[in-house]
């Protein structure tokens, strides 16, 4: 069986910061593209201009870069049915929404917002759902024309069914049969002649021939609307599928954007941007937001290449998903694992650098395999690593002291593997460790003693990586003048 390639779309509105959700929502309409040789287009649905955050874009275009889910079309690279920004498609909604009146699927509304407030009010006062009631649709089309011609502002609203039902397919969810007196004429051109997303996202996805609209949950409560338009318009249906919610970490309640400053108490986040700057891989972020929804073992690790591979919409779970950050944890340590020396090295080189450190590449690519197995998140490199980059480390004076002994015999102990150090003709692992633990053993010190006392002298830290592999690196004369400094601290306790 031939597979047709598919054309799927990220949509988001530029109204913040792009989250989880938004992230997940890209990877599988990326994965399926990428699955079926087809291609992946983001658009911008920014028609809501008073909700429109400067910066927005240009964050959601970064933030699907850094994740690698880079798009074949879209607002800044082109493509064969651009623009991809809905402002700048206004007149392509205008000429659909005058289809759609010319066809008697849907007519110009007069009724301000005053008077639409009040019927609201007077609904809700009965304890109805509020709809419109359905005034301007009784208007006859001359009148209204006549109302337009003089000037009148005026939405288009679409005109739902009365009787009947709208069967909806969900991909996941089987057929959703919604009662069409349950359907609300909603609008979609605004007074400003702006389209809302009801009429712009179907025209998008009908003229840049979306075959699979992968999207939020939040959109079930207008699909039989959407599917009534599109239907309106005699065109072909595209594959629905509404993913799954979020859950908070409890499993109690849905995840928003306001749960944001919990999880940053914790050290961690929901959007893409910040996530980057808590020392997360888009390798890490992308495993775990791909198995929130995605019925495939709970322990997959997977690159996006295998992702792909794999993908199938019809694995796409409709259950809610609890978001767990310790598995974030465990995917991104994971896929840090997985990552050559060299790629290691380059991604965590920034940490370093941006804390004043000077890196040399030699040192860097060095230490990756010693810190490698210790990292949760990249910047964790800075609390294993950053003291093979500096000149002098600062040992807090009281972790000198041996346990179970006292500042002079801990000097004594210091001294001792100075001299020991200092007469060998190198610092190499090979020729320090038989020495010292030599040294260990007649003194009837434990070894805990002595290397934790070299340990914090030559790293400056109480847990490093392997000492001796350490000091090493670190050299024969950083480390001998660093022992020397210990003990200095240790005679004046
Ligand atoms: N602009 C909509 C949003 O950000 C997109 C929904 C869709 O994918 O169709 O929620």
């Amino acid at each position: 069986m031939t597979i047709k390639p598919a054309r799927t779309r990220f949509a988001p509105s530029p109204t913040g910061h792009l989250h989880l959700g938004g992230a997940r929502t890209a990877l599988y309409a990326y994965l399926l593209a990428k699955k079926t040789g087809g291609q992946f287009i983001l658009r911008i649905e920014d028609t809501d201009i008073k909700r429109t955050v400067p910066g927005s874009e240009q964050e959601i275009m970064d933030g699907l870069r850094w994740l690698g889910l880079q798009y074949d079309e879209g607002p800044d690279i082109g493509g064969k049915f651009g623009p991809y920004r809905q402002t700048d498609r206004r007149e392509l909604y205008q000429a659909h929404a005058k289809a759609l009146v010319d066809s008697g699927h849907a007519y110009p509304c007069f009724c301000t917002a005053e008077r639409l407030d009040k019927v609201r009010q007077e609904q809700m006062k009965r304890k109805e759902n509020t709809h419109y009631d359905g005034t301007c649709r009784a208007l006859a089309p001359d009148e209204a024309a006549k109302r337009i011609a003089n000037g009148e502002p005026y939405t288009i609203r679409f005109k739902v069914p009365h009787d009947g039902a709208t069967v909806a397919h969900d991909r996941l969810r089987g057929d959703i049969t919604t009662e069409n007196k349950q359907l609300n004429d909603q609008v979609i051109l605004k007074t400003d002649g702006l389209p809302t997303y009801h009429l712009a996202a179907m025209v998008d996805d009908h003229e840049m021939q979306v075959t699979h609209v992968i999207r939020g949950s939040e959109w079930l409560g207008t699909f039989p609307l959407h599917v009534n338009i599109v239907r309106a318009f005699g065109w072909e249906e595209p594959v629905w599928a509404h993913l799954s919610i979020f859950l908070k970490p409890s499993g109690k309640g849905k995840m928003s954007k306001r749960d944001a400053p919990d999880a940053m108490k914790d050290g961690y986040s929901v959007f893409i941007k910040d996530m980057q700057d808590l020392g997360f891989t888009p390798e890490g972020v992308l495993n775990w937001c791909a198995l929130m929804g995605w019925g495939v073992a709970e322990d997959d690790v997977m690159t996006l290449d295998q992702m792909a591979d794999r993908f199938t919409i019809d694995s796409l779970t409709p259950s809610p998903a609890a978001v767990n950050f310790q598995r974030l944890d465990h995917f991104n340590a994971t896929h840090i694992r997985l990552f050559t020396t060299e790629d290691l090295a380059a991604r965590i080189k920034p940490y370093f650098t941006r804390e004043g450190l000077n890196v040399d590449d030699g040192v860097l690519l060095k230490i990756v395999p010693l810190i490698r197995e210790r990292l949760t998140t990249l910047d964790d490199c800075l609390s294993f690593g950053s003291f093979f980059f500096k000149e002098n480390v600062t040992p807090n004076p009281e972790d000198l002291i041996a346990k179970g002994l006292d500042a002079k015999q801990s000097a004594q102990i210091a001294q001792r593997a100075y001299e020991i150090l200092a007469a060998q003709p190198d610092i190499s692992h090979e020729r320090c460790e038989p020495p010292l633990r030599a040294y260990v053993e007649e003194s009837g010190l434990n070894a805990n003693q002595v290397f934790g006392i070299l340990r914090v002298a030559t790293t400056g830290q109480k847990v490093s990586p392997p000492l001796f592999e350490s000091m090493e690196i670190v050299g024969r004369e950083k480390c001998l003048a660093r022992i020397k400094a210990a003990i200095d601290i240790l005679e004046k306790m």
